[in-house]
């Protein structure tokens, strides 16, 4: 199958985040294992989903996993020009179609190559590791991640996440959580705003909580140049409540988008937040006992992920693609999973972020070959390391 035929079969699965992506993935460990090879399928609680992970060589240490999600983001609502499941070949050298970029492009190059990959004698290992529910908090990642920890007695030693990356290879992205949190104050006409708690005056002490905590962060000297901003972000991108402007709000919500530095501790900073709300409730109850803020997190943290630029796995990205700059990101990926779990984790994948998430998704027919070129160099490389 061609690298194109690969991509057409795949995008026309239309698996969005949060849906059963259970034909995609069958669909994917058929044609694994009509070359030979054992699958290993990890699925959800409700078996509705299923990652799906696989070994092609020998199980010795040393090994790369190539990482990639089935699921895609919705389409509803933006202005495509053509049906985002068919994959359009509009003859300007590029393929449109949801997730031709982010990120089936990737897997398509991962399994065009898999009859070489088969046959060839590698020294060490390739691993597929394909997950679901990518797009909405990397939910499945981690179950992944330890069931192949579980099922193989060596240790891979890489992991190439396959976001579209041009090909160069991402050394570090930072951590991303959402955090919803309601506001339960009291009513009452607004002259009384002594004797009752208005949520919209207590959601917005949470937002300058959170922009002073992340000047806090700044002015200690939390900092690395190679992200921009260069620094943690703390952001309330939304914030809602009351009714009229004489009537003390009795709810408030709001959303937060928290972006942590790899060096600075998002699992802090959400246990902070959380003690501020806390002893905003104590404060506040006694003026009104039924005082409460509900924080809830929209999805747990994506881990942030730094790898040295004189690593192992920037030096197999540049042998693999001949790229050698590196770059940085700030959009959530696997690749702090799979760093949290001992692996040298790479972003790199084919196909400009700039296509992904947006109406008339497309991939470069020049990337999507340039990706499977990488998987050839990467078996070739294999072949004798
Ligand atoms: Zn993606």
């Amino acid at each position: 199958m061609t690298v194109q035929t690969m991509l057409e079969k795949l995008v026309s699965f239309p698996v969005l985040g949060g849906e059963s992506n259970l034909e995609i993935i069958h669909w994917i460990k058929d044609y694994i294992e009509s070359f030979g090879i054992s699958t290993t399928l990890v699925p959800n609680k409700e078996n509705t989903k299923a990652s799906l992970h696989c070994r092609i060589g020998p199980a010795v240490d040393g090994g790369v996993i190539l990482s990639g999600h089935t699921d895609v983001v919705p389409v509803k609502g933006q202005p495509w020009t053509t049906d985002p499941f068919e994959l359009v070949d509009k003859s300007d050298g590029n393929l449109y179609a949801r997730g031709s970029c982010d990120m089936k492009g990737f897997l398509a190059c991962c399994l065009t190559a898999l009859p070489d990959m088969v046959e060839a004698e590698l020294k060490t290992p390739i691993y597929f590791a394909f997950t679901y529910d990518e797009e909405i908090g990397c939910l499945a990642a981690e179950a992944l991640i330890e069931n192949i920890k579980a099922s193989y007695s060596e240790f891979p030693k890489y992991a190439i996440i396959g976001e579209a990356s041009m090909l160069k290879p991402i050394i570090g992205q930072k951590s991303i959580h959402i955090i919803d949190i309601t506001v339960n104050g009291s009513e009452g006409h607004s002259s009384r705003i002594k004797q009752e708690v208005s949520a919209v005056h207590e959601a917005a002490r949470i937002v300058l909580w959170a922009e002073q905590k992340m000047n806090d962060l700044i002015d200690s000297g939390s900092s690395d140049e190679r992200f921009n901003p260069p620094h943690s972000s703390l952001h309330t991108g939304m914030i809602n409540g009351g009714i009229a402007p004489n009537i003390i709000a009795n709810k408030a919500t709001l959303s937060l988008d928290i972006r942590c530095l790899p060096q600075d501790d998002a699992n802090q900073l959400y246990q902070d937040l959380r003690d501020y709300c806390k002893s905003r409730e104590k404060e506040m109850q006694s003026i009104f006992s039924g005082f409460e803020i509900e924080v809830t997190e929209n999805h747990p943290i994506v881990p942030s992920f730094s790898t040295s630029e004189t690593s192992a796995a920037v030096h197999l990205i540049s042998k693999i693609t001949g790229n050698k700059e590196w770059q940085t990101v700030s959009y959530a990926s696997e690749a702090g999973h799979f760093a949290n779990a001992g692996f040298e984790s790479i972003i790199c994948g084919p196909g400009s972020i700039a296509q992904a998430h947006r109406a008339d998704e497309f991939i470069s027919k020049d990337q999507l070959n340039k990706g499977v070129e990488m998987m050839y160099a990467l078996v070739k490389h294999l072949e004798t390391a």
